[in-house]
């Protein structure tokens, strides 16, 4: 798939749309998804323009993978979520990938069923 830049996260990049920010750096942006999912559900997405996991690993320079994984632990930090939380991070077309740009999903907040998102 290649990269689709009017997808609704380069329009929260580019600030066209507005977003509930829980974190940011250079490398990522951390807001609440618009639906949730569980008590606390936070998206974590890097700013360059990856579509998924696997494009980031194939194409990114390695500053901009240890980045996102680093701020996905900055923003499980900054949440101060000392009981534990769920990562995921869909990838393609079976796993309900809606949005083309690569995303985190952190849940957190509440015991969280097995199949919960
Ligand atoms: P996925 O199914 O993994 O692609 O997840 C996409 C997520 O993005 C869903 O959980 C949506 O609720 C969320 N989402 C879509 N639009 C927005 C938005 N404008 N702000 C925050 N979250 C959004």
């Amino acid at each position: 798939m290649s990269y689709d830049s009017n997808n609704v996260f380069a329009k929260i990049l580019r600030h066209e749309i507005p977003n509930t920010t829980v974190y940011e750096d250079d490398f990522v942006l951390a807001f609440k998804d618009i639906n949730p999912k569980a008590k606390i559900h936070v998206l974590v997405i890097p700013k360059g323009a990856y579509v998924d996991f696997q494009d980031l690993l194939d194409h990114a320079p390695q500053s901009e993978i240890d980045g996102f994984l680093k701020g996905i632990l900055a923003t499980v930090h900054a949440l101060n979520l000392t009981n534990g939380y769920r990562l995921v991070l869909n990838t393609g077309k079976d796993s309900g990938q809606e949005v083309p740009h690569l995303h985190a999903h952190i849940l957190a907040g509440e015991k969280l069923c097995v199949n919960q998102l």
